[in-house]
């Protein structure tokens, strides 16, 4: 998948992008990520990406025309990517829409900033990403879970160590069950002897037994 970020901070993408699965994924070719900075498009000689909202009121809005010539520039690169915008009026992320976004070949994510953005960007925009109910101070962060969460989904990225398909929210819904590794007893602290008894059917509805059901 090729994923590009709109941002005006792409220095703090790599600490969380170029390690772990993410870093894998990289290396395995299923993860080809790039960042195109929005001050590259700003305007003027300081390269201004924000002004003043109409009407009045608090802070600065990142203007259109930067961003459209930053999509421009991405669509160019991938013609068929789907565009995401990160904004707290988008719709709520969930392990639904990232199962159904990680089987597409491309995405262009747009990292707001200060009070947001002049509304006329939609037109270029497919999905509008709400990552919670709060408000961050950009988009950074919100794209670096979008990413996260759909790139381990995509078939390979996690290999055998974890099954996406057993994971928490994967029906939906079911969260998933405790897990106990070794000590047998941490101090007092007993694991379930039903997890040492090697019978896998008695195991198996002991999980689902201890699985519960998200509360949304
Ligand atoms: N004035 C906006 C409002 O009240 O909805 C908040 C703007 S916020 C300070 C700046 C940028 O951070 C947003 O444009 C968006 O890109 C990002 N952002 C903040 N919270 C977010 C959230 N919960 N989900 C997705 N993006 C978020």
């Amino acid at each position: 998948m090729k994923i590009q970020i709109i941002t005006l901070f792409p220095e703090m993408f790599p600490a969380v992008m170029d390690n772990s699965m993410m870093l894998k994924a990289q290396k395995n070719g299923q993860l080809d990520i790039s960042y195109i900075d929005l001050r590259d498009f700003g305007i003027g000689p300081r390269k201004t990406v924000d002004d003043t909202p109409y009407g009045g009121g608090d802070g600065m809005l990142l203007m259109p025309e930067p961003i459209f010539n930053a999509v421009e520039t991405a669509k160019n690169n991938d013609k068929q990517a789907k565009v995401l915008l990160m904004t707290p009026v988008g719709s709520k992320w969930k392990q639904e829409v990232a199962q159904n976004l990680s089987s597409e070949g491309g995405l262009i994510l747009i990292c707001g900033r200060y009070e947001g953005y002049d509304e006329r960007i939609l037109s270029v925009v497919d999905q509008k990403i709400s990552i919670g109910d709060y408000v961050l101070t950009g988009g950074e962060i919100p794209a670096m879970v979008v990413v996260d969460s759909v790139v381990r989904l995509i078939p390979g990225v996690l290999g055998g160590e974890t099954s996406a398909q057993k994971e928490s929210f994967s029906d939906g819904k079911t969260l998933e069950h405790p897990h106990y590794t070794r000590p047998e007893d941490y101090e007092g602290m007993k694991v379930p002897s039903v997890l040492l008894s090697g019978n896998h059917a008695d195991i198996e509805k002991w999980r689902k037994d201890n699985s519960i059901s998200s509360s949304e």
